[in-house]
């Protein structure tokens, strides 16, 4: 299985602190990245969720850092004492240090202020009057009315510093620490950004709101609520967008005029804050653009940001079944422990894991390179391996001293872990939804193998859900006389299966027209019968063209009027020469057909090379209808 010879993983070497040695079945789209990154280029990476996009960014990130040669700079944000309103933000070389920063030469004494303790002094002196010659019986009407006078004053007076300073955009009365410029950013080295598609604010950067406005003297000025966007924090380094499905159109057309101009000023995000207002000077942002996402996602993207992408990368899902290729799985499995703390596996585990995913790949000879799918398997077979340790927990918890699970226990994951959580399903809600679908459903179901032939009647194989599980869908062809020759598919709506069956009912008929059949010979009217063709019990989506040959078989019967035997389910699809095709979920398909109690199972020839585990029932293989049909009919 593996090329080294263990017990338990944890005689193996240690896996490599290299984040680009970790990723594994990616070579060609890491090399290519690497180079892309080198030469400034900017690159979309696709494919399945959890195949390792991310990883690769981070991991071409770290080695770049390294040998990058990377200028440092730091990123000031300074009061425009013109117009506060637009402040203005500087990129500069070299390492900050306190006092390169200068701080803007401005004149604080405020005639604002000014008048303010003249009124102060006037209001004095005209107590003092009052109190010296006024008449006593006076006193207390002169004090009131002089008190409102200096009260409407200074009202007017504060009133016309803010009416001012909302103005010009500056009041007079910040103070010098106020107007000090302000250090928003400094890169040492090369910087690798990360933001989501979708965080607008994070992306393109904002300006926080000032419940007052920024206005002096207890508001913040606009320069100092700036907040740098991933595209500014990613200059002269690596901007990585994942999600790219979310990414709002306008946030595009930000990214593409960054790409462009490479620059891109700040304003307030926010049109209710007091920061809409604010904008800042185009800020350089020279950076190298990763995004990442499904292949389908590519589609929310604008053509012509797309047209600025130059490598369009698209990962692999699967790997070959090789032994190189299980080394490298076994290399996995070792990350994975090392990286989350998990309990070490047993070579018969390591094997199991090797089983899993050949399942996850669909063949015998692949291996899925869905990593993260495999890694939560771990995660969960560990956890279960646990559950002694979890037993005691429970059984020893009197609700006073609860001792939470302390990372490692010292067990081992077994085979039954891995094999427990794959059969389970616990890492698939689809999985789970059809094995809830299957239990529930199977008391019902009228599948009788091994019963006695009948005539259009036949036993075909589905797959539920994506990555899903097995079942068997009994077909049921029933051929009445009419002038209406038609054929009628009853309870399937997919397209692909409504097509498949319209090539199955028009080869059948071509074949019993021709008498080209190893039949017994029957002349038929075929101008006068209408098809009726029932997937009996089946409720959930099924979907494609699996089960061509299967209703062609039980339209042939029907028709013949010849009985099929009923100790065998079939999988296959079938082009309009009668050769078969290949399926997609063998396995899944073979395990239903197992687990009725079939006794064959007849399958395309070209699927044998996916067939991970054939005991337990005799497998068929077939390339054309003419070998089916001797094996099938009870002539
Ligand atoms: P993606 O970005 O394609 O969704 P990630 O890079 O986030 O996937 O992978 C998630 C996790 O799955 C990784 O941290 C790692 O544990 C595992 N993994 C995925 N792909 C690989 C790979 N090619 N090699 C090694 N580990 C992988």
């Amino acid at each position: 299985m593996f090329s080294v010879k263990f017990k338990t993983t944890e005689e193996l070497p240690e896996p490599s602190p290299r984040l680009i040695d970790q990723v594994i079945g990616q070579d060609e789209a890491v090399r290519i990245v690497l180079s892309a990154v080198k030469n400034k280029r900017n690159v979309i990476l696709l494919g399945d969720p959890g195949v390792g996009k991310s990883m690769i960014v981070k991991a071409v990130g770290e080695i770049l850092q390294d040998i990058v040669d990377f200028k440092p700079y730091y990123v000031i944000a300074k009061p425009n004492l013109k117009n506060m309103e637009r402040p203005i933000v500087e990129v500069i070389d070299g390492e900050y240090k306190e006092e390169k920063i200068e701080i803007p030469k401005v004149d604080f004494k405020s005639p604002n202020t000014f008048y303010l303790i003249l009124v102060m002094i006037a209001a004095i002196l005209l107590s003092e009057y009052l109190l010296r010659f006024v008449p006593e019986k006076y006193l207390l009407a002169a004090i009131s009315i002089t008190s409102l006078i200096v009260l409407i004053f200074g009202f007017v007076i504060i009133l016309s510093a803010i009416i001012g300073s909302s103005r010009s955009g500056m009041g007079n009365t910040y103070s010098p620490a106020d107007l000090k410029p302000v250090v928003l950013y400094e890169c040492k080295k090369m910087p690798l950004v990360r933001a989501s598609a979708y965080n607008v604010t994070r992306l393109l950067g904002d300006v926080k709101h000032c419940p007052l406005g920024g206005r002096p003297p207890l508001g913040t000025p606009p320069h100092k609520r700036i907040i740098l966007g991933a595209i500014h924090e990613a200059h002269r380094g690596i901007l990585y967008v994942d999600e790219i499905k979310t990414m709002p159109l306008e946030v595009q057309d930000y990214i593409l005029t960054a790409l462009q101009d490479k620059k891109l000023p700040i304003s307030g995000r926010n049109p209710n804050s007091s920061g809409a207002t604010v904008e800042t000077n185009p800020i350089p942002c020279d950076f190298i653009l990763i995004m990442s996402g499904n292949m389908d996602d590519v589609y929310n993207l604008r053509a012509p940001l797309l047209d600025r992408i130059d490598y369009k990368i698209v990962l692999r899902n699967k790997m070959d079944n090789t032994l190189e290729n299980r080394n490298k799985l076994l290399q996995f499995i070792v990350q994975e422990i090392k990286n989350n703390n998990l309990n070490h596996l047993t070579y018969e585990a390591c094997c199991e894991v090797v089983r899993v995913a050949q399942h996850l790949a669909g063949s015998k000879d692949k291996l899925t390179l869905r990593l993260r799918l495999l890694a939560n398997i771990l995660k969960m077979a560990n956890d279960l391996a646990m559950g002694k340790e979890i037993e005691e927990i429970l059984g020893n918890f009197d609700g006073k001293d609860y001792k939470p699970l302390t990372g490692k226990g010292k067990v081992l994951i077994e085979a039954k872990h891995i094999r427990e959580v794959f059969e389970r399903g616990i890492y698939s809600m689809e999985k789970q939804v059809a094995i809830n679908y299957i239990k529930n459903f199977k008391r019902y179901k009228l599948i009788t193998p091994n019963d006695s032939p009948k005539i259009g009647v036949i036993y075909g194989l589905a797959v539920l859900g994506e990555g899903g599980i097995g079942d068997v869908t009994k077909i049921i062809v029933q051929i009445l006389d009419s002038k209406n020759p038609a054929t009628h598919l009853l309870n399937i709506s997919g397209d692909i299966a409504k097509h498949s069956i319209t090539l199955a009912s028009a080869l059948s008929k071509k074949l019993i027209a021709n008498h080209k059949l190893p039949l017994p010979k029957k002349d038929i009217d075929l101008t006068n019968k209408e098809i009726y063709i029932q997937f009996s019990q089946s409720y959930s989506k099924i979907d494609g063209d699996s089960a061509t040959a299967a209703v062609c078989l039980a339209i042939l019967s029907a028709l013949l009027e010849i009985p099929l035997k009923q100790d065998f389910a079939i999988t296959g699809s079938l082009d309009l020469s009668g050769n078969v095709l290949a399926v997609g979920g063998i396995n899944e398909k073979i395990e239903a057909a197992k687990r009725y109690g079939f006794k064959r199972v007849i399958i395309p020839e070209s699927n044998m090379i996916d067939v991970i585990e054939g005991e337990g029932i005799e497998i068929i293989p077939v390339k054309t209808l003419d070998e089916i049909i001797p094996l099938v009919f009870e002539m």
